[in-house]
């Protein structure tokens, strides 16, 4: 009987991937509640992870975790992603750029599949190229609460909300006008990125990469992988979890996705997959509304 039970656990062993989607979230420290309620002001600007910084800090992330995000969608290419993402049992925040000129039915079946198949749906703005840059305070506003009256069916009792500024442009005066409204103040925002912002290195050895960069520059997204995977590595050695940012809209970006997880998956780390809500500190900051 000793004999089967033990087959059976071995057997369970083996089956266990190195990949797994974790729902159980860390907790923060006391020391990292005060550092990060420091200088912020509730619930926007929060600055726990820059672009690009090594020395940002994941809010509590393990060094084995890992949120995937995809901004500026959806679009016909986002489906693959889907499959992908499906594939390898995980789930990913999707920061979507719809608004009343472009919420068609096209876009919201494609909203639906993201919904049903349990990834979460994040606020990206209506208007990309004026969120990226200086805009009045009621057109800021205005663009946020588009995207919100979309997606406020789609995120759940439990769920978050998640804000990600396009470009990732923030100052402290968008931070208090979005303080001010009594809908938008919901939010947990800026969400920024430790994996995936610009290229980094030279085309032989990447230390970082950028989906629609790599596209521009026709790279592969074999190489352009590298680029994220190293990252990855570097934030691990660091003691540091990843918060990748990729673009569901772009064509290289569900090859690029597919050759990491694969790349991931072959590795000795144990490397397990959080949504961004479940964060440490995307979560304490939730409660200090
Ligand atoms: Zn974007």
């Amino acid at each position: 009987m000793l004999k089967v039970i033990l087959q059976l656990l071995i057997a369970l062993t083996a089956l266990k991937s190195t990949i797994s989607f974790a729902q159980q979230s860390n907790t923060l420290t006391i020391e990292e509640k005060i550092e990060f309620s420091k200088n912020t002001q509730f619930p926007f600007d929060r600055y726990f992870c820059a672009n690009n910084n090594d020395n940002c800090t994941l809010g509590g992330m393990k060094k084995n975790q890992i949120a995937l995000t995809f901004d500026d969608g959806p679009n016909s290419n986002t489906l693959q992603i889907l499959k992908i993402l499906k594939q390898y049992r995980i789930k990913a925040t999707f920061f979507v750029t719809l608004g009343k000129r472009n919420y068609t039915r096209e876009k919201q079946d494609l909203l639906n599949q993201i919904y049903s198949l349990g990834h979460k749906v994040a606020n990206h703005g209506a208007n990309h190229g004026a969120l990226a840059g200086s805009v009045s305070e009621s057109s800021l506003i205005q663009y946020l609460s588009e995207t919100d009256n979309i997606i406020s069916n789609y995120v759940e009792r439990n769920d978050i909300f998640l804000y990600r500024n396009p470009g990732g442009y923030w100052n402290s005066n968008r931070a208090n006008i979005l303080n001010s409204n009594n809908n938008l103040r919901r939010y947990v925002g800026p969400i920024f990125w430790n994996v995936g912002g610009f290229i980094v290195g030279s085309s032989t050895h990447l230390t970082d990469a950028a989906d629609w960069q790599c596209q521009s520059r026709k790279l592969s997204a074999q190489d352009c992988m590298t680029g994220y995977y190293n990252k990855i590595i570097r934030n691990y050695k660091n003691n540091q979890g990843s918060l990748v940012l990729m673009h569901d809209v772009h064509k290289i970006t569900a090859s690029l996705l597919s050759s990491l997880l694969e790349n991931l998956s072959q590795d000795s780390i144990n490397w397990e997959f959080i949504l961004v809500q479940d964060i440490p500190a995307v979560q304490f900051y939730n409660t200090e509304l």
